[in-house]
């Protein structure tokens, strides 16, 4: 198959220096190309910045902001059979970012913020057959929201982690994610790798496409 995987945060500038980010280190994602690169499928990952080096063996694309992912999925799009949103997207950016490094004389400084792109939601409509995978990344119980997203982003799979979990979520190398489908009981899974629980994903989107075919 054609597997699209985007990974890592966006940044969205303040202004030519500064720029509002969250805390994704790009792991989850690069497990996830990595892991479908090994089960031999052609990968292209979307990365936002990181500090990982590149996976052998896939193509990678490198974007900054949320603007930026939005373009480089639209053009990759046509060209994949499944897509997983690992990417920590940024849902807010500042409405208008300075031209010039702002002064920090300005005090007090007040950010004017609007929605970034919802990414998943603006190619909803172009899913085709596709299949699409998201993550949700909740503190706390996170099964009856990512229920929630998983039908507004037309997903066929969310991958729901708690990211208040010392071993689980941001800048770990271990996960423990709950798999959350339309048709299926969800499965939940013990704390292992973010490269084991690619697999998991990998594995997920290999029976779907069989189930599909039939
Ligand atoms: O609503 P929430 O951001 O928690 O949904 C998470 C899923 O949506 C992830 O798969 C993420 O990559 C995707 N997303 C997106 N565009 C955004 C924010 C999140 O596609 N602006």
């Amino acid at each position: 198959m054609n597997i699209l995987v985007t990974a890592g945060p966006t940044r969205e500038a303040i202004d030519p220096v500064r720029f509002i980010s969250n805390r994704s280190s790009g792991k989850m994602g690069y497990a996830v190309a990595e892991a479908a690169r090994d089960r031999g499928h052609e990968v292209h990952l979307v990365s936002g910045p990181v500090a990982l080096p590149p996976p052998d063996g896939v193509s990678i694309r490198r974007v900054v902001s949320a603007e930026d992912m939005l373009r480089a999925i639209e053009a990759e799009l046509p060209w994949c059979d499944a897509l997983v949103m690992a990417a920590a997207v940024a849902d807010w950016r500042p409405r208008a970012p300075a031209a010039a490094k702002l002064k920090k004389t300005r005090m007090p400084l007040t950010l004017d913020l609007e929605p970034a792109p919802d990414i998943l939601a603006t190619i909803a409509a172009c899913k085709g057959g596709r299949i699409f995978v998201g993550f949700a990344a909740e503190t706390g119980a996170p099964e009856e929201e990512a229920l929630r997203k998983l039908k507004a982003k037309r997903l066929d799979l969310i991958v729901a982690n708690d990211v208040s979990r010392p071993d689980a979520g941001f800048d770990v190398d271990t996960n423990v994610v709950t798999m959350i489908s339309a048709a299926e009981a969800a499965i939940s899974l013990p704390m292992q790798s973010k490269r084991a629980v690619g697999e998991w994903i990998v594995t997920w989107i290999e029976e779907r496409a069989r189930i599909c075919r039939r």
